[in-house]
């Protein structure tokens, strides 16, 4: 493996222009496969180690970029909170100073703080991606959302993309935001108002608080959850009264545009934000495509950042 180079980081979808997210898209179509055959990619960052520092839940983030890690050769460390220094009291930046010196290659962290991976950034040499860090941004997440809208329509340019649901809390609601504005996409948020946050407008997406009018045209539902992690007090009435005004079923889903797919981030309460009947329906459901794209989208993040190849950051460090 090439010199891994410091200081580049995927923090923000902000760190990127649109030159730089189709190269990374690119490089991530070459890693899908859909045959059962799948070529053998270990050599492309042998050598490297991937640490895996999660401070909340995952399923899906944390094992896709191990699998994404694993395909390419990398060796994965999986630190767990619960079970290392941290549960003995250990700050952020001294366990962040202890993984440096191990000499880890990329470091992946999911914290609940905003503000945790750019603080992590500055303390350590090695590449570090941003996993999902409060209610502020989960880069990842949107580029793979992003790929996979590009490979189900073509385009991104023009669609009209409804999110839903749990907006105030949700870090996934605005990385995607700043992404597919940028791809040219017309971004909707629709929520109650206890859940939409104040200048969401400034963001670059319209506001709705009513589904059927913030559906109308709509060629995308992605779907939240309700964060009630993120939650102090209450947000919404009762889950039941939720779903019944903003959970997505059939009768809702049928004032979009014909053929309107569905996503979600995961993971799913089904009958809270989404009923199974919708997130299961193959014709129009995208989120077990979503979940694979993640893994090729990754490697491509990996080994874009572990070759030096991804130029992020250069606004961020004024250069
Ligand atoms: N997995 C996504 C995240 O970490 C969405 C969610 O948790 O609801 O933000």
């Amino acid at each position: 493996m090439d010199a891994p180079h410091p200081r580049r980081h995927l923090l923000a979808i902000g760190d990127l222009d649109p030159v730089q997210i189709n190269r990374l898209f690119a490089r991530a179509e070459g890693f899908i496969t859909d045959g059962d055959t799948r070529p053998d990619l270990r050599g492309r960052l042998a050598g490297a180690t991937l640490v895996n520092l999660f401070y909340e839940n995952s399923t899906r983030t944390q094992s896709s970029f191990e699998l994404a890690a694993r395909r390419l050769g990398a060796d994965v460390i999986n630190m767990s909170p619960r079970t290392s220094s941290v549960a003995k009291g250990e700050t952020l930046l001294d366990t962040a100073a202890t993984l440096n010196a191990m000499g880890p290659d990329l470091l992946v962290i999911r914290h609940s703080a905003s503000g945790a991976a750019l603080l992590l950034s500055r303390k350590v040499t090695c590449s570090v991606i941003n996993a999902g860090d409060g209610r502020h941004e989960h880069p990842t997440q949107a580029l793979l959302d992003a790929l996979t809208l590009r490979r189900a329509f073509g385009t991104i340019e023009g669609l009209r993309v409804a999110i839903c649901g749990d907006i105030i809390h949700s870090r996934v609601a605005r990385s995607n935001v700043v992404l597919l504005t940028l791809l040219g996409a017309e971004v909707r948020l629709i929520g109650p108002p206890t859940l939409a946050p104040k200048g969401a407008e400034d963001w670059g997406a319209r506001v709705f608080h009513d589904m059927r009018e913030g559906l109308k045209g709509a060629n995308v539902v992605m779907m939240l959850r309700l964060q009630s992690e993120r939650m102090e007090g209450a947000f919404i009435p009762s889950p039941r009264e939720f779903f019944r005004f903003y959970g997505l079923d059939a009768e809702k889903l049928a004032w979009a545009a014909p053929g309107a797919k569905v996503m979600h981030p995961g993971p799913m309460n089904r009958g809270v934000e989404i009923e199974s009947g919708v997130a299961d329906l193959e014709s129009r459901s995208l989120i077990e495509t979503q979940v694979r794209t993640g893994v090729a989208l990754r490697m491509a993040v990996l080994e874009d950042l572990a070759r030096g190849d991804l130029d992020v950051n250069l606004k961020r460090e004024g250069r």
